[in-house]
This record gives C-alpha cells, structure tokens and sequence, in this order.
C-alpha cells in the first residue's frame, strides 16, 4: 500500500509527517486589511496554513493582493483558496494559491459538466504545483451521489473516492481529502469506510480531519475532540482543522493540542482510571480547565462513541487560571460527563447546536446571533438547532438539523424547518421570537 505525501508551498502534509495545524479567516476577502491582520495573529498563534473564502472571479484578485502583502512582510504560510461552488473561480484562483479547497460534486448539477470541469481544474493544479483538497461535507453532498447512496456515509465516502479515482487517471496525486459533518459519529464512520476503501485500492492519500459547524465554547471543543481525536488515535489523519464559531484564531490552540497530543508529544493529565461495568470513573489532575476538556474528549470520546462506554464520572481538579488548583465539584463533574455524552450522541441534555465558524461569506454578527440562540433555546430537549453564517451555502450545509436560523445580512433572517424555508427575509430583531415560537408550536 502506498500512502501519499501531498505539498502546499512548504508544507508537506501526510505518510508520517507531523500533522498540520490550520484555521480559515471569516472576514471579508475584499477587505485585504482586515484579512491580513487576521493572518498576522494566525501566524503568530501557530497556524501552519491559512484558508481564506473565494466567493467568486472578483476576489481572485483580492487573495492575490493578500498573498503578497503576507509574503512581502516575510509570512510564508501556504494559503487555502476555499471554493464552493464556481469552478471558474476554482480554475483561476488555482495559480494564485498554494492550494485550493473544492466540493467537486458542487461545480455543476449536471455530473458529466462537473467531472469536464474538474479535468480543467486539475490541469491548471499540476502546472502550477498546487495541491488540492477534495473536501466533502455532510449536507452538501451533490445530487448524482444522494440520488445514488443518499445523505450517509457511505455517499460521503464514495463521493470522495469518485474524485481520487478521477485525480489518478489523470496522473495528479498533490491531494489531501476531507469528509466532514457535525455529527460525530457520521464524521467517524464517513472518515474510516473512506480510509478502508483507499486502502483496498493500495493508494492512501492525505486526510484533513474536522468537524465541521461544532459550535463554540466548552461543546464546540469537546465535539471537535471527540470526532478528531477518535480519527487520529487510529493513526489516520495527516492535518486537522478545529472549526469553532469564534475568533478563528482560538481554533488554534485546540488544534495544536491535537496535533501535538498524536504526534505523541504530549501525555493526557488522566490519572487513574475505574470501570464500574460500562461506566469509567476518571481522576484527572490537569494544568488548565481547557486542558482538563481535551483530555477528557480524547480520553474517552471513542469508546462512547463505539459504545466500549456508556456513561463516565469525572473527579480529580485542575490549575485555575490564577494557578490555583481547583477540585472538579459534582456539578462541574456532571456537566463535563453531559457535555462529553451529547457530543458523543449517546444522551442529549440539551439542545444539539450546529453552527458554522463563518467565513468572507457571513454578512452579520454570526456570534452574537449563536449566542443569543442558545440562550433563549437552552430549556428545549431533542432538537438540534443550526445556525448559519450565510445564505447561500448555510441551509445546504444544515446537514441533519431540525431548524435552521441563517443569516442573510441587511438585518435580515430566514427561518427553516429542515430543509425547508419557513420564514424568509425577517428582521433580525424578531427572528429569534419567532424561531422559539415555531419550536414551541411543533412540540
Ligand atoms: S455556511 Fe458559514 S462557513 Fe459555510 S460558507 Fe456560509 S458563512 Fe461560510
């Protein structure tokens, strides 16, 4: 079996290479200040490569402005073109960056004109040195593979593997592949069917791990862990982006932990463990309460999720921010064990929240709209709830949710019902009312 080793600008990614830390920016592309002071702090946090939206032709010109801007002030970090949609965009941005990030399935509704313009882009990749990422999401898969497989793993998985087959008759293997959902465990299995399946055909390229629209907070953190980590604890994955609804700069911290936690370079602040039948008890003494939730997700995030677990109690204390150590209380302990258990899907003690990280593409307070969500929906059981930074890719991306909340900018906000636009072009100032009157209603 062969595994393979892909390259963006100096960065090599995959076959034992230590894996790759990475964040996108969710300001505007057009406006180059903004993005390039976000690739400063990017930089300086530890970011290895930078993902930056490219929305249409106009901002071709924008990446490349930023590009040199980055480079003439000596930062050589490899930048991510992100493309949804448009492969002429994807083609004439593919010069510009290290790497491009595409939905192949999403080029063109008709197959056959995808598959035409895909060659094309490829083309323009290999003459140019430009890596790609085939990345697949759950809930954007294209139609020719939910027609086939539907909205499951298994499309996830044979959707990618179309696309890798494609990159192979045509000589080009500068690929990294990534299939994500918010859902942990349709990440999980998505992620080890395609890994089974390129391992079959004895080519094995690079894995970009993430799940995608994870959330924020303690939650965005401990689904992030639980999905990744269970990935790269069975040795696959080669570079891991951690998606939060925050300042993407926050994302790398957890990520670094990741990469540097299966690296094998750092040990878990677990220190003893029981197992009363399928229950753990864990003693934890951590150097930081982040540190203490990382550890915890990675620890046990597998096991519930392959149910080896099925419930945990988490004791023991960590460094308070001050340094000062702080036993873990009961409640503390039973909010840690629910928050691990909801993202592992095995109990849900709150509504499940997906929301996207936002991009150049997010035309409103995105963070203050999620935050404000979950706190007028906090009460509610057995609902997942997405909201979104955009209108044009978010009600596509919902994948599984029940509701959607999605942005439109302008102080505008459509309201859906699984797929299904419900209310559209609210004002922002009643969009919550109404989505909490519309949950109420259903229950
Ligand atoms: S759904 Fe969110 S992350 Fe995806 S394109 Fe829209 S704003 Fe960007």
């Amino acid at each position: 079996m062969k595994t393979l080793v892909a390259k963006a600008g100096n960065v090599l990614i995959g076959s034992g290479h230590p894996i790759v830390v990475q964040t996108m920016c969710n300001t505007h592309t057009s406006d180059i200040e903004a993005t390039v002071e976000q690739c400063r702090r990017m930089k300086e946090a530890g970011a290895e490569m930078i993902r930056i939206t490219v929305p249409g032709l106009q901002d071709v010109s924008h990446i490349k402005e930023i590009k040199q801007r980055l480079r003439s002030e000596g930062i050589d970090t490899p930048i991510v073109a992100d493309i949804h949609f448009s492969s002429a965009t994807a083609i004439a941005v593919a010069s510009v960056v290290e790497k491009v990030r595409i939905n192949p399935g999403n080029f063109h509704k008709d197959h056959e004109k995808a598959k035409e313009q895909f060659a094309r882009f490829i083309e323009v990749c290999k003459e140019n040195g430009t890596a790609v990422r085939v990345g697949i999401n759950h809930g954007s898969l294209g139609e020719y593979i939910t027609n086939l497989y539907g909205n499951t793993p298994v499309g996830m998985a044979k959707a990618a593997m179309e696309w890798l087959d494609m990159c192979v008759e045509n000589d080009f293997y500068n690929v990294v592949v990534s299939l994500k959902a918010s859902n942990t465990l349709v990440m999980v299995e998505a992620y080890r069917l395609l890994y089974k399946m390129m391992q079959e055909k004895g080519l094995v390229f690079p894995l970009h791990v993430g799940v995608t629209e994870a959330g924020n907070g303690d939650s965005g953190r401990i689904k992030s862990c639980v999905g990744i980590s269970t990935i790269l604890s069975e040795g696959i994955g080669d570079t891991v982006r951690v998606s939060l609804t925050e300042d993407p700069v926050d994302e790398i911290p957890v990520a670094r932990y990741l990469a540097d936690r299966y690296d094998h370079k750092l040990n878990s602040s677990l220190t003893s463990i029981a197992i009363e039948g399928k229950k753990a008890v864990a003693t934890y003494h951590s150097p930081s309460r982040e540190r203490l939730i990382e550890d915890l997700s990675c620890d046990f995030g597998k096991r519930l999720l392959d149910r080896e677990l099925d419930d945990i109690k988490v004791k023991g204390s960590y460094l308070s921010d001050e340094g000062v150590e702080t036993e873990i209380s009961e409640e503390f302990g039973e909010y840690l064990a629910d928050e691990l258990l909801q993202a592992c899907r095995r109990r849900f003690y709150r509504p499940e929240y997906v929301a996207c990280p936002g991009c150049g593409r997010t035309m409103y307070d995105l963070q203050g709209a999620f935050e404000a969500v979950k706190a007028r929906t906090s009460h509610l059981k057995d609902v997942v709830i997405a909201v979104m930074g955009c209108i044009v890719n978010g009600p596509g991306e919902m994948a599984d949710a029940d509701w959607g909340y999605v942005g439109e900018g302008d102080h505008k906000v459509s309201i859906y019902k699984g797929k299904t636009p419900v209310l559209r072009h609210i004002p922002d100032t009643e969009a919550i009312d109404r989505l909490v009157e519309l949950i109420e209603k259903e229950d």
